[in-house]
């Protein structure tokens, strides 16, 4: 499968690029940039739209009012023309009235005589007189001055003379004879009776005299006047206020001539500013004046009259240019949004492409999955928008085949609505992580993946990555830890985590469960003796045998060292359980097939059941342990079920440790000596030095209720030291009493040869206490001679090189062989006292003895034999030449004062024996 993956990756990953390094196409950006320019095209359009509707506005408002403006001057020219008709129908009159008068009173009218009666009060009547058929003026209504006036060479004398007309006639503007300013003539002709022309009437008036009087209010400050003839002369003429009767009035800068009037401009027209000497245009009507060859002319300013539109048109204007920036700033708005809009997205596109590319390398499946709702809104279906090809990978297919699908179609019938669960709650949620196995039905290739769920948008933004290797690492990694090296057993481990488990199966279960605490005997020996290859392998053997000997179901589990655990699960009767504790102990009692030889080991068994003995795992492993104690203590071999009273007598025992250890520190302890004797003579040869313990309360405590708890504990270290330092103290103390000595010989356990630098404590003692080494002599068991351990041959043998004896104790009980002790090089044998009780009870006891002996002879070494408690026994060891006797019959041990007297005492056997020796 693996080998697969890796194919597979190595194809898929090939050339990546090739077919995935898409960039953006120009279509798809310009799409996107679409609403950053739809922005500055609506607002033009909106802002063409705007100027366009103020400019036909603004043209409306302007023709509106040009219409009204020229209306209004029309209606001013018709007044003013009305106006005109009745100042000259005025004038009309008086030379009407004049004539009549002249002709009727013939040469006596006095003008001056009417004006002094007022009849001439305007004060635009320049002059009114009389002319002759001569040319003189005959009247006037102001003083003429004595300047003999002749009037014949005027256009006007000339005309009434030769023209019959008797109509009134009005001359055009000129300067006045008299009145020396700029006038308009009036005349009209007079007759004689026979209709011979008899001279003219004359008024002249200023040119104000038509334009004086008119509302100037309705003209404005710029509106224009003007009177014209039949010829197109102007008569008078106003520009606002100022009535041109100045002397320049008749020069050009009055007025540019007559503007072109038509009898059909009567409704007015625009008049150029070129026309007026102060530039401005104006709106003016021509209108004849009723009666007389006259047109009067009115205009008002077009700048004056257009000035509420100009208002308007500032206003509408204004409004558009705000409405203008205003729509300008949006549509920059807009943009900008847009832009930024359209950049986030790019980017957006960007980075979920970079990202593609950048994990296309890698190990991680990417997929960005978009959410598929239904009309309710809710999320039906999922579709991969984006995926890198590693992604693709792990559902067996390829990036290009891959986008578009969606997950039903992905997913088989039984899997889809769980993978839909686990995404729609992502979605919802926003973040999902986990490590999941992958179940059969998955269509991913892989084992187990670690799945990373990030909302993204609407979708999710998914990376997978393939953690089959981690997984099959961290299995490894538990089996390993689970598990012990040596016999591939479970181990504490795994106990540990999953003898809980089992209970609480156990207790729902409502069934029973047997936890058997299986320990070696005597294990440390093979260790010891063989080495720790040798162990190994025992240990190994061990399990295999244990392992052969439960049911498949129940479990074999090593703890460490040599203690197994088995746990008998489910137990439907105690016998069950015996049996099995039997069948173990029973495989025991068969030795092992080692590489070295055959090797004998038993077991020792507690057991302690689920629920009696305990509920849970830690009380059920420690009964088992104390339970397995008591077998141990009964004799080893044999199993025993926990009961509360096995509890106790541990409780017990620690506090026997307890107060050992007080004892220890505080030297509670003396020393007893039993003398060791020559067979024949009863000669001292001998002190043995044999602890008691003083205890406060218990009083003297013989060494077998201790010390082999001292052995166990490591205690016995510190005990060893205490006893080797009081027995050199009591030969240095009698020595100094110059008592004849003998050696003091020193119990040392085994554990001393093996934890304790015993050669080292030996020396500095003597020294210490100034002893020489032949007084010492040192007894071992068998068992610490047992072990091949260079060292602890060395210490013998450098203990032996200072003078210090050497003996093996309790010989015939342990296994040594004489060849053994041959290497070794002891100095004495002490036949353990079973032998000795055996002598006289049956043939076969001193057969022992004598073998014993020549063999121990044969290698330089003396007999003792130990626990003589017979005068019997003591006969037979003579007869048999055993080299010196120990026991009861000899002495008791005794405290150090007795000994004392033993040591002057000298020969300890009695006087008879004394005295059968002597006969011998
Ligand atoms: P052991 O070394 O074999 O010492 C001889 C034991 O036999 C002594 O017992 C002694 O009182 C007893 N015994 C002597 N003669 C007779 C006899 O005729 N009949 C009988 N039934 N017993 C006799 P004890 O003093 O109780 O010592 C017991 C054992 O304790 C010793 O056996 C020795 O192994 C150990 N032990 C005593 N003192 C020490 C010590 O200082 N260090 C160490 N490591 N062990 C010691
Ligand atoms: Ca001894
Ligand atoms: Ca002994």
């Amino acid at each position: 499968m693996n080998r697969g993956i890796d194919q597979a990756e190595s194809t898929n990953h090939a050339d990546p690029t090739a077919t995935t390094r898409k960039p953006l196409s120009l279509p798809e950006v310009s799409r996107g940039m679409l609403p950053v320019i739809l922005w500055p095209a609506i607002s033009l359009l909106l802002a063409t739209l705007l100027w366009v509707t103020t400019a036909i506005t603004l043209t409306d408002e302007r023709r509106e009012a040009e219409i009204s403006a020229l209306a209004e001057a029309k209606a001013l020219s018709q007044t003013y023309s009305e106006y005109i008709a009745r100042a000259v129908e005025q004038i009309d009159q008086l030379t009407l009235l004049i004539r009549y008068q002249w002709e009727r009173s013939r040469q006596s009218l006095r003008l001056e005589d009417l004006s002094s009666q007022g009849a001439f009060p305007m004060a635009h009547y320049a002059l009114t007189t009389v002319i002759n058929a001569e040319g003189r003026p005959v009247t006037a209504n102001r003083p003429m001055g004595s300047v003999l006036m002749q009037f014949n060479d005027r256009d006007y004398f000339v005309y009434h003379r030769d023209n019959p007309s008797r109509a009134l006639r009005i001359g055009t503007p000129i300067v006045g004879r008299v009145s020396q300013v700029p006038v308009i003539q009036f005349t009209r002709r007079l007759e004689r009776e026979d209709g011979s022309f008899d001279g003219v009437v004359l008024v002249s008036v200023t040119p104000g005299y038509l334009t004086g009087f008119f509302d100037g209010s309705r003209l404005g400050r710029l509106g224009m006047l003007a009177v014209v003839d039949a010829d197109s002369i102007m008569l008078a003429y106003k520009i606002g206020t100022s009535i041109s009767e100045d002397e320049s009035y008749a020069s050009s800068n009055a007025l540019r001539g007559i503007p072109p009037f038509s009898a059909s401009q009567q409704n007015g027209s625009l008049i150029g500013p070129e026309w007026f000497p102060d530039k401005r245009p104006r709106y003016a009507a021509m209108i004849p004046v009723a009666g007389y060859p006259l047109i009067g002319v009115a205009g008002i300013a077009q700048e004056e009259y257009l000035l509420s539109y100009a208002q308007t048109r500032r206003n509408i204007l204004q409004a558009a240019i705000v409405a203008s920036v205003i729509l300008l700033l949006f549509s920059a708005l807009g943009s900008a949004w847009s832009f930024r809009r359209v950049r986030h997205k790019q980017q957006q596109l960007e980075v979920q492409e970079t990202y593609r590319l950048a994990t296309e390398g890698g190990n991680e499946g990417f997929y960005m999955l978009r959410a598929i709702r239904d009309r309710a809104g809710n999320v039906v279906d999922f579709e991969v928008v984006d995926c890198n090809e590693r992604g693709a990978w792990f559902y067996g297919s390829c990036r290009e085949q891959f986008v578009g699908a969606r997950l039903s179609q992905l997913n088989g019938p039984a899997y889809f609505p769980v993978v839909m669960e686990l995404y729609r709650s992502a979605l919802q949620s926003g973040f999902y992580e986990d490590e999941a196995k992958i179940p059969p039905g998955s269509p991913i290739v892989v084992e187990w993946v670690h799945r990373r769920l990030v909302r993204s948008g609407a979708g999710l933004a998914i990376t997978f990555r393939d953690i089959s290797h981690i997984k099959a690492h961290e299995r490894e990694l538990s089996r390993m830890a689970n598990e012990d090296a040596l016999t591939f057993l479970p181990n504490r481990n795994w106990l540990k985590h999953h003898l809980p488990g089992m209970l609480d199966v156990a207790r729902q279960s409502g069934s029973a469960l047997a936890l058997m605490f299986v320990d070696l005997d005597n294990f440390k020996n093979v260790n010891d003796s063989h080495g720790h290859s040798a162990g190994d392998e025992l240990l190994r053997s061990a399990a295999e045998r244990l392992k052969s000997l439960v049911r498949p179901g129940d479990h074999v589990v090593r703890l460490g060292g040599d203690e197994f655990t088995v746990i008998l699960h489910p137990v439907e009767h105690q016998d069950e359980i015996a049996i099995a504790a039997t069948r173990i102990s029973q495989a025991f009692h068969h030795p092992f097939d080692l590489v070295h030889g055959k090797h004998a080991i038993g077991a020792s068994i507690g057991i302690s059941i689920f629920p009696r003995d305990g509920y849970d795992a830690e009380a059920l492993l420690k009964n088992a342990d104390i339970a397995m104690y008591q077998a141990k203590s009964d004799g080893k071999g044999h199993f025993r079920y926990y009961e509360q009273s096995l509890a106790e007598r541990l409780k017990a025992r620690l506090d026997m440790e307890r107060s050992l250890q007080l004892a220890l520190s505080q030297n509670q302890f003396v020393l007893h000596y039993q003398p060791r004797v020559d067979t024949l003579t009863g000669e001292l040869r001998s002190l043995e030095a044999l602890v008691r313990w003083k205890h406060p309360d218990l009083g003297l405590v013989p060494p077998l209720e201790f010390i082999p708890l001292a052995e166990e504990t490591g205690m016995i270290l510190r005990l060893g030291e205490l006893v080797l330092e009081e027995a050199c103290a009591q030969i240095s103390r009698w020595k100094a009493m110059s008592l004849k000595l003998v050696p003091v010989s020193i119990n040392v356990s085994p554990y001393q040869f093996n934890h304790g630098d015993i050669h080292h404590t030996v020396t500095a003692c003597l020294q210490r206490h100034r002893v020489e080494p032949g007084l010492v002599e040192i007894e071992i068991t068998e068992s610490s001679m047992m072990g091949e351990h260079a060292e602890v041959s060395a210490e013998m043998t450098a203990l032996r090189a200072m003078g210090v004896k050497l003996l093996v104790d309790d010989f015939g009980t342990g296994f040594s062989s004489l060849s053994q002790l041959q290497r070794l090089e002891m100095d004495g044998l002490k036949v353990d006292r079973a032998f000795t009780s055996e002598l006289v009870k049956k043939p076969e006891g001193e057969v022992f003895f004598r073998a014993i002996m020549s063999m121990a002879h044969a290698l330089g070494m003396s007999v003792v034999a130990e626990g003589v408690e017979t005068e019997e026994q003591l006969q037979a060891l003579r007869a048999m030449a055993c080299d010196e006797v120990q026991g009861y019959f000899i002495s008791h041990p005794v405290p150090a004062a007795d000994a004392q007297a033993l040591l002057q005492r000298r020969f300890l056997l009695s006087s008879h024996d004394e005295a059968a020796l002597t006969a011998t």
